[in-house]
């Protein structure tokens, strides 16, 4: 199959949300049937044969890509929410942004420590979100096997900081 230029349906929109920062839209790709599909498939081709059993999205924009995936893996799917969004007991996690700081839930009863797991979002800017997702999950003992991305915003050096929280297999099409 011809490569396909996944960067190409990405549009920079600059100053958004705020002076300074260049926002990634991943909406461009996202409604293009072809490059929907071919990045649901190339996330999900990495990590196939690994034993994945539960696939993590964080909220909002890591649920569109995490569920496909999810399905696709035959894996389970687990959202990790913003506050007061899960109704039974949840883990919670603080974490800083590129822009500001915010925090993330998950249900206490929905990984066990026999779960392999695949983190999953749209894109890793600082790695702030995803190593708070690593914390999240050590609280588990899960094996994290892997974070799979569109989009690495690799001038933000975001493998430096999910490196100090673990030494799982990281993978972004773009
Ligand atoms: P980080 O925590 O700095 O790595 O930021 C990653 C999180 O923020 C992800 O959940 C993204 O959805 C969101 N995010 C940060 N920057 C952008 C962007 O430029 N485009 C889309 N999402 C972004």
């Amino acid at each position: 199959m011809a490569a396909y230029d996944f960067n190409d349906k990405i549009v920079s929109i600059p100053d958004y949300p705020q002076p300074g920062v260049i926002f990634k839209d991943i909406t461009t790709l996202l409604r293009d049937a072809e490059g929907f599909q071919r990045a649901v498939d190339e996330l999900s081709n990495h990590f196939i044969n690994q034993g994945i059993t539960k696939v993590v999205g964080a909220e909002a924009r890591g649920f569109i890509i995490a569920a496909p995936v999810a399905y696709k893996l035959n894996a389970g799917l687990v959202p990790m929410r913003k506050p007061g969004k899960l109704p039974r007991e949840v883990y919670s996690q603080e974490y800083g942004l590129e822009y500001g700081s915010d925090e993330l839930q998950v249900h206490t009863d929905a990984i066990t420590k026999d779960d392999r797991v695949l983190l999953v979002d749209d894109l890793i800017a600082t790695g702030g979100t995803a190593v708070a997702q690593a914390k999240l999950l050590s609280k588990f003992g899960a094996t994290l096997v892997g974070m799979a991305f569109l989009m690495e915003l690799d001038y933000l050096n975001p493998r430096k900081v999910v490196r100090e929280a673990t030494d799982c297999d990281i993978f972004s099409l773009v």
